[in-house]
């Protein structure tokens, strides 16, 4: 649930290779655009774009103007909660690098510089993912110097309470601390709670509140801090005139300009509803906005603006502030919805005995959206897709959002040009040119097809239970959705219904497919395990296992050259024809319940890994620099005014760099 956020652990599958905007013609284009601006640490700073802005109306390009200045008002906030100190600290080191006038390439000031770009990155001290504290490479001396050096009103008046949360490791060292046996709250140095404040105490604060019996509780805990007075434990709650009411008030005033511009009641009274919220504080009128939200589906322009994510809480209580605004993507959408209109025929043609297909079938149709503005704790660092809101009885009663966000994967697609993994891994020059053109597409593709048709395709015989596959229940599903898809991506059908323009454009995600599973997923292993992880499993059973049947034909090698191994494919006629005879098999280990059979599938294939090809492909990757995190910056929204001084349209760049565009805001978006 939530929002998952593209960790990207290094070369993660569907991210692996490049291609250049699939079969839409518009490579031109993209190779004018730079999307890496910046790389150090173990992070990469993209840049994204935000297609289709230009045929919004003016109304809905005021009304994303208004949301994304709403969205980074509340950036101080995250902070805040990411550490009581990150603010004061972000202000001293930002105005002893902004004062700097001395050599640019000492030692002292190129470490600087890093722990600047790595706190403006994590949103505080600690990192974004590991949340263990950063260690400067800079010394204290130097910093002491140079903060003496600051004219008055900027040296900071607590200096020497700031200097051991910088530089001593053993203070504050991790942002969220889940090791068993400790006490939570008292070992993480987030500000969600005030010091003094044990897990114990606060456990038994909202065991006090819960009502076990009610079936739409609110989210407890989501916008407070907890702190303790008088010796009580009392909630501090984010809201006009209580905590963070600068930044709060400041959102409210952007989403009151908003409203004007929006395209329809409903989206009206959802704005109301959550600026209701951000007054009173309200957790039940939390759930009314958001039982608004996720009910309209029809305004094209939508966002998310809260504390929504309880990942930065040990305990998982409290929201990190964060807001995404997005619009949706006609054209991504259209192609969901040409799957899911056509689900019958793909089903009635499957390659699975009859008795095992469905009657009746209803795709799921997903909206693909382009993503507008990052803020909070979706900035730098951004998910990939949303799946919200969280509360469980909501979600049951009312269903939920889940989009994914195209422009920010086609993003991450157009960087990995260049980064070496094609030339490190793929056989040939022909073969990295098919990548280059047809991976994106077919990648998305393959996902909607897994998503909107495999996951909904098939039935059990009647009588056979559902979990009779046990343990092994989620790899054999998350294989036959993958063979779905694999076994229609080569189909004419797809030429036919205009989602491909080449009827040899499927061998892009097919040469992908099977690299990734015989040998590149393999460097997310640590040397001398298993695969555990049910869709690493998957691939690699589809995988080894189309590798072994295709042996007698030679359909699919493994080549040495020069001592490294490459993945090379004779014959994808015949590789399709593996692909459905497999997805037959698993089908019918699904619908009759077979649960020994779909055992010695995985054991057999899915999970030993070669010991030897394992060390080669760690050592074949960790040669090319990739960076593990990726993030982004925001396009700058310039609105157009008329001679009365009126709003009357709003223009998007793309040129902002990445230390500008956080100092800037740190500077325009100061509430705290
Ligand atoms: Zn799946």
């Amino acid at each position: 649930m939530s929002l998952f956020k593209s960790i990207i652990p290094a070369g993660a599958a569907g991210l692996i290779t490049a291609s250049c905007g699939g079969s839409k013609g518009d490579t031109a284009a993209n190779n004018d655009f730079d999307y890496t601006v910046d790389r150090f640490a173990d992070i990469e700073v993209l840049r994204y774009k935000v297609p289709g802005f230009e045929d919004l109306t003016p109304q809905q390009r005021i009304f994303i103007y208004y949301l994304s200045e709403a969205a980074i008002a509340g950036r101080d906030m995250l902070w805040d909660q990411n550490g009581r100190y990150n603010l004061a600290i972000r202000d001293l080191i930002e105005n002893v690098y902004t004062a700097y006038d001395g050599p640019k390439d000492s030692d002292d000031f190129k470490g600087l510089e890093l722990y600047l770009k790595q706190i403006e990155f994590a949103n505080g001290i600690h990192h974004h993912y590991s949340t263990d504290k950063f260690l400067p490479r800079f010394s204290q001396e130097f910093l002491v110097e140079r903060a003496a050096a600051l004219p008055d009103s900027l040296r900071p008046a607590n200096l020497d309470e700031l200097l051991p949360v910088i530089f001593d490791p053993t203070v504050m060292p991790k942002r969220v601390n889940q090791a068993q046996g400790q006490d939570l709250i008292a070992t993480s140095a987030n500000n969600l709670y005030a010091p003094g404040v044990t897990q114990a105490e606060v456990e038994a604060y909202y065991a006090g509140l819960k009502d076990t019996t009610d079936l739409s509780p609110v989210s407890w805990g989501l916008n407070t801090r907890i702190a303790k007075e008088n010796g009580r434990i009392v909630e501090q709650t984010y809201k006009v005139d209580g905590l963070y009411s600068a930044s709060i008030s400041r959102i409210i005033d952007n989403l009151s300009k908003a409203m004007q511009y929006a395209e329809n009641d409903r989206q009206r009274d959802v704005i109301a509803k959550l600026i209701d919220y951000y007054r009173t504080g309200s957790l039940k009128t939390f759930d009314d906005y958001s039982i608004a939200w996720v009910e309209d589906t029809d305004s094209r322009v939508d966002f998310i603006n809260g504390f929504i994510e309880s990942y930065g809480d040990p305990l998982g209580m409290t929201g990190a502030y964060e807001s995404i605004v997005n619009f949706k993507n006609l054209e991504a959408s259209h192609r969901t919805e040409v799957i899911a209109g056509n689900a019958k025929w793909f089903e009635d043609n499957s390659p699975v005995d009859p008795r095992f297909r469905k009657d009746e079938v209803k795709g799921v149709s997903a909206k693909v959206i382009t993503a507008a503005i990052l803020a909070g704790d979706s900035y730098p660092a951004t998910p990939i897709g949303i799946n919200l809101p969280n509360a469980n009885w909501i979600r049951a009663a009312h269903g939920s959002k889940s989009v994914t966000l195209e422009n920010i994967t086609e993003a991450y697609d157009q960087a990995s040009h260049g980064n070496g993994f094609n030339e490190e891994f793929v056989i040939d020059a022909e073969t990295i040119d098919l990548l280059d053109k047809y991976l994106f597409i077919t990648d998305n593709l393959h996902t909607d097809l897994h998503e909107c048709l495999g996951h909904a395709s098939g039935r059990l015989l009647p009588g056979v239970d559902p979990d009779a596959l046990r343990a092994h229940g989620s790899t054999l599903e998350e294989t036959r959705a993958d063979l779905f898809a694999l076994y229609y991506l080569a189909d004419p059908k797809l030429v036919e219904l205009g989602l491909l323009d080449n009827p040899d454009a499927y061998k892009a995600e097919y040469y992908k497919f099977m690299l990734n599973g015989l040998m590149t997923q393999l460097m997310r292993i640590e040397p001398g395990c298993d695969i555990e992880e049910a869709h690493m499993r998957n691939r690699q059973l589809i995988a080894k296992w189309v590798f072994e049947k295709g042996e007698p034909d030679n359909v699919i090698e493994l080549v040495k050259r020069d001592g490294k191994t490459f993945v090379k494919i004779n014959d994808y006629t015949k590789l399709r024809a593996l692909f459905g005879q497999l997805l037959g098999e698993i089908q019918r280990i699904k619908s009759e319940g077979d649960y020994a059979a779909g055992e010695a599938l995985v054991e057999n294939y899915a999970v030993k890994v070669d010991p030897e090809l394992h060390k080669e492909v760690l050592e074949r990757y960790s040669k090319l620099n990739i960076a593990p995190y990726k993030g982004f910056v925001n396009p700058v929204y310039t609105p157009v005014f008329d001679a009365d001084g009126n709003i009357t349209d709003v223009t998007v760049s793309y040129t902002e760099d990445y230390l500008p565009q956080v100092l800037r805001y740190s500077k325009e978006y100061r509430t705290l």
